[in-house]
């Protein structure tokens, strides 16, 4: 059976960029429920049990449209959910560091244009979604992806993600997706994201799930 993991920090850390209650119910509310969802499919077909989350994603066309398409929306939301807690800290203006640093420099002439892009492609998602940068052959490309999808259903390695859906934000931000992408950049944990980068380097998965 899948498992919430515990959040390793109080829910008004992140304030004023994330507010606690925000938290409280994307954690205890969506991730929970994604879970939820997903241990019943399981409960009902033992053999997903015998898989790990980062295979189930990975073969999502193996299953019956029944089981595919609860695994698709809540395998998807429990892995990008427990992909995004550890990836948030309030990072008091800090850059990105190291190779990642060289490679964003490398691929988008600064950090500044990278954060761009990735605004753009953050805001252009219409409707739940996430904006991804992946490791892919030498560079970083940045993607959206619908509802829970991500970039493990097609082979790719992300480092970096932001939860686009109006349930990460709409409390705090109502309608202003753009100030809520430009705060993001004030609680991404650069530790874990460069960790996650330096993995996806040698073509391992970011998260072991
Ligand atoms: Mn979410």
């Amino acid at each position: 059976m899948f498992k919430l993991p515990k959040m390793s920090y109080g829910y008004e850390t992140l304030e004023p960029y994330i507010d606690a209650r925000t938290m409280d119910v994307h954690y205890n509310g969506h991730h929970a429920g994604y879970v939820k969802n997903l241990n019943a499919v399981v409960e009902r077909y033992p053999e997903l049990a015998e898989k790990s989350l980062v295979w189930l994603l990975q073969n999502l066309n193996q299953f019956s449209e029944d089981i595919r398409v609860v695994v698709q929306n809540n395998g998807g939301g429990h892995y990008n959910h427990t992909f995004w807690w550890p990836q948030l800290k309030k990072n008091d203006g800090a850059l990105p560091r190291g190779l990642l640093m060289e490679y964003i420099e490398r691929g988008y002439h600064g950090f500044e244009n990278f954060k761009q892009i990735f605004k753009q492609v953050a805001l252009s998602r219409f409707g739940g979604g996430w904006a991804w940068a992946i490791y892919e052959q030498g560079k970083i490309i940045i993607y959206s992806t619908p509802n829970q999808d991500n970039p493990i259903m097609k082979g790719h390695l992300p480092f970096l993600g932001l939860d686009v859906w109006e349930h990460a934000y709409y409390l705090k931000y109502q309608n202003r997706r753009d100030l809520y992408i430009d705060n993001f950049w004030n609680v991404v944990n650069w530790d874990t994201v460069e960790s996650r980068f330096l993995r996806v380097l040698e073509g391992k998965q970011p998260l072991e799930i």
